[in-house]
């Protein structure tokens, strides 16, 4: 069925496009998985077409999280139960094939720097992927495991250190590794640095900004992203590889659109009471970072993600956590966008009064009743219908505030009630 696929960040909402709208490949990408399962013992993470030695995570398990959460159910639960556990207690031939640096994991809560290369990145895509499995597993009665793998996926809480607000790498003694620079690349992390895995926590945003000190400190810090210099230390790569020279050119801060690790990020403010800060960036990044020109990529497209989000973000909305079948809220691009459903039906987005100034949203109706919620369900979606906006060149600050209108986190949103 592939060719190249990662499973790494680079594919993780070009998975929930198929979900919706071409269902036939979900269907393959499922079996394909397990094939590769069969044939080799392990799911593939990166695939071309055998096993590739290339990028970090579990992404395999978002995938099928993802599409079992959404109602696929043509796929043989207890084999992909087996091959999901066995993903995260295995390493392959190769460092991206199972888990890298699994015992240590399991033992620690965290992957160890330097023992392994890009072992917080790892952490995080593991806690992640944790979570997923655990959805899986409570989906189809696997208690136990479930438990289990959703304490696991509060590891990224081990590598967020409080006296510097970002995530960092931690050595086999449980010692912060120094010095500490946010704008370092490489190294622990993947293509990036801690001012882009920061936000590596998908499935609970709650619990990270509990960690950060609330939602309004959490707010600040994602505005401190865009307004920080786009100052960078190349680290151990030792040049400045392209996804660096990409986040100079684009000139937002230390944020990265061009690589994929950060591209959920400005999707956080919709877990964080602010809606309208999301709003606006994300036109902002569409408008000046895509262009339908040769060069109108800001980065590497990486198996369809960059397009994926573009795609998505014009569309309204964004699979921030794969597993949820949530979509949440951005700034529709057009005025009118009809999504035709392989079930015949369609989902109209209207956005009314839209325009280059008119980015925000003022109030929404779904199928003619207020809708307040910051996200969109799968079912909702799929279910057919009309999402009526009306857009605003200001902010409506009382829309999308309340705790119920906030996406889904594991941790219970329990700040500011
Ligand atoms: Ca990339």
């Amino acid at each position: 069925m592939y060719t190249d696929n990662g499973f790494w960040d680079t594919f993780r909402a070009v998975h929930p496009l198929f979900t919706l709208l071409y269902p036939e490949v979900t269907e393959g990408v499922l079996q394909s998985l397990l094939n590769t399962y069969d044939e080799s013992g392990f799911l593939p993470e990166w695939a071309s077409p055998g096993h590739r030695n290339c990028m970090i995570g579990n992404n395999s398990l978002s995938l099928i999280a993802d599409a079992w959460q959404k109602g696929f159910r043509n796929i043989d639960k207890e084999k992909a139960f087996k091959a999901m556990l066995n993903q995260t207690l295995a390493q392959g031939s190769e460092s991206s094939v199972g888990r890298n640096g699994y015992e240590d994991y399991h033992k620690l809560g965290y992957v160890p720097y330097p023992d392994y290369y890009e072992a917080s990145a790892k952490t995080l895509e593991y806690a992640y992927a944790d979570w997923c499995l655990a959805t899986f597993a409570e989906s189809i009665g696997e208690r136990a495991i479930a438990k289990e793998y959703f304490i696991k996926s509060q590891n990224y809480r081990n590598l967020f250190d409080s006296n510097v607000g970002f995530m960092r790498a931690k050595n086999k003694k449980g010692e912060w590794i120094e010095p500490f620079d946010a704008t370092e690349w490489g190294g622990p992390f993947t293509e990036g640095c801690s001012w882009h895995y920061t936000w590596s926590v998908f499935h609970d945003v709650e619990g990270l900004a509990q960690l950060m000190g609330g939602y309004e400190v959490m707010s600040q810090r994602l505005d401190s992203m865009f307004s920080a210099p786009n100052t960078f230390n190349y680290g151990t790569y030792g040049f400045v590889i392209h996804e660096i020279a990409e986040m100079v050119a684009l000139n937002m801060g230390q944020y990265a659109h061009g690589n994929q690790p950060v591209q959920h990020a400005i999707y956080l403010y919709n877990y964080l009471k602010q809606p309208w800060k999301a709003q606006q960036r994300i036109r902002e990044v569409m408008c000046r970072l895509y262009s339908a020109t040769p060069d109108g990529y800001c980065g590497d497209e990486d198996n369809g993600q960059t397009s994926a989000w573009y795609v998505f973000s014009a569309l309204g909305f964004y699979p921030v956590c794969p597993g949820t079948a949530e979509y949440v809220l951005g700034s529709p691009l057009f005025q009118k966008a009809t999504l035709t459903l392989p079930s015949g039906k369609t989902f109209e987005i209207n956005a009314s009064n839209n325009s280059l100034e008119n980015v925000y949203i003022k109030h929404v109706l779904l199928n003619g009743k207020t809708f307040e919620h910051n996200y969109l369900t799968h079912k909702q979606i799929v279910s057919g219908g009309k999402f009526d906006l009306k857009m605003s060149n200001t902010p409506n600050k009382k829309r999308g505030v309340e705790i119920d209108d906030l996406p889904y986190s594991y941790t219970e949103k329990k700040l500011e009630k």
